[in-house]
């Protein structure tokens, strides 16, 4: 069973890309489930660029990706977050952990802790002043023994014991910058996200984002994860695996394609028709519960002109 979801009225829901590439297919499926899930219970959708990593992004991937929604008819609401503008307030929060001794400085290299036999890191640093040099420290927020246990919209029941599935986990990394989880939980509450629809890859990480959202006593979201689209060596789509961008110019049978691999069953008029009747059409008829609940899809199934 899913758990209760939220009330129409207040559903706040948001599409988060990364801009190191351009949208591909795979991110198409997360943005327009997010979507539609946000619409189709009259709640808001927010868009939120995650541009926390410059060595990772590529110039001029933001404005593209914003060009590209618009093309194929996403209206969000509110601005548009950059994550590059909000560093105080990750600072702020990372300050905050430090100060209650939930989070502290670590310096071991990556080869310091495979030499001591662990993939998991094995808390070294908890009890000990590492030595500041010319790197920064890394910030690894402690966990405890506690299962983290959740409702996956779609996926179904979720466990996980950080301590010794994940340990003290980064959350500002040695080259200064902060990591994804932090950001991602800071944001998700100052924006008032209170449904994450986005792609399985992610489920693995809900966890410790649950655990830093009880730390800093901010409410959790519900969460849906669906299922990624992986080529056929079974590597997601993305710009290292070299995706090709969606075509913008012709968004409409991109939206009935994706809407097909999410499960759902627009009619075959819809096939040539503009992306807003689609997106219309998917805002009316949309069923989370029609998903393949299942991590992955074969990219495969998209018909050729879309790969
Ligand atoms: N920025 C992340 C990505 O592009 C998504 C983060 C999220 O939805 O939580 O993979």
């Amino acid at each position: 069973m899913t758990q209760p979801r939220t009330a129409a009225a207040n559903y706040i829901g948001r599409f988060a890309p990364s801009p190191t590439g351009l949208l591909h297919f795979g991110s198409l499926l997360a943005a327009l489930a997010s979507y539609l899930d946000a619409r189709s219970r009259q709640g808001r959708w927010l868009v939120r660029m995650e541009d926390l990593d410059p060595p990772r992004e590529v110039p001029g991937a933001a404005d593209q990706i914003l060009k590209t929604l618009e093309a194929f008819g996403f209206e969000w609401d509110g601005p548009v977050w950059y994550q590059s503008q909000r560093l105080e307030h990750y600072h702020q929060v990372l300050q905050q952990l430090i100060d209650s001794g939930a989070a502290y400085g670590c310096d071991c290299s990556r080869s310091q802790i495979l030499m001591r036999n662990s993939r998991i890191y094995d808390g070294y640093c908890r009890h000990r002043q590492p030595i500041e040099s010319d790197l920064p420290l890394a910030i690894r927020l402690c966990v405890d023994d506690e299962t983290i246990a959740f409702t996956d919209a779609i996926q179904g029941p979720q466990r996980q014991q950080l301590a010794t599935e994940v340990g003290d986990f980064v959350i500002r990394r040695r080259d200064g910058l902060f990591a994804y989880q932090l950001a991602v939980v800071v944001d998700d509450a100052a924006q008032g996200v209170n449904q994450v629809v986005r792609g399985y890859d992610l489920l693995d990480s809900t966890a410790r984002q649950i655990h830093l959202q009880r730390r800093l006593e901010l409410p959790t979201p519900g969460y849906a994860h669906i299922p990624i689209l992986v080529n056929d060596q079974g590597q997601k789509l993305s710009k290292q695996t070299y995706a090709s961008a969606i075509d913008a110019a012709n968004p409409g049978p991109s939206l009935f394609q994706a809407l097909l691999l999410l499960g759902q069953q627009p009619p075959p008029s819809l096939r040539q028709a503009q992306a807003h009747e689609i997106l219309t059409w998917g805002c009316e008829h949309w069923q989370l519960r029609q998903i393949p609940r299942q991590p992955h899809l074969p990219e495969s199934l998209l018909e050729t002109e879309h790969r």
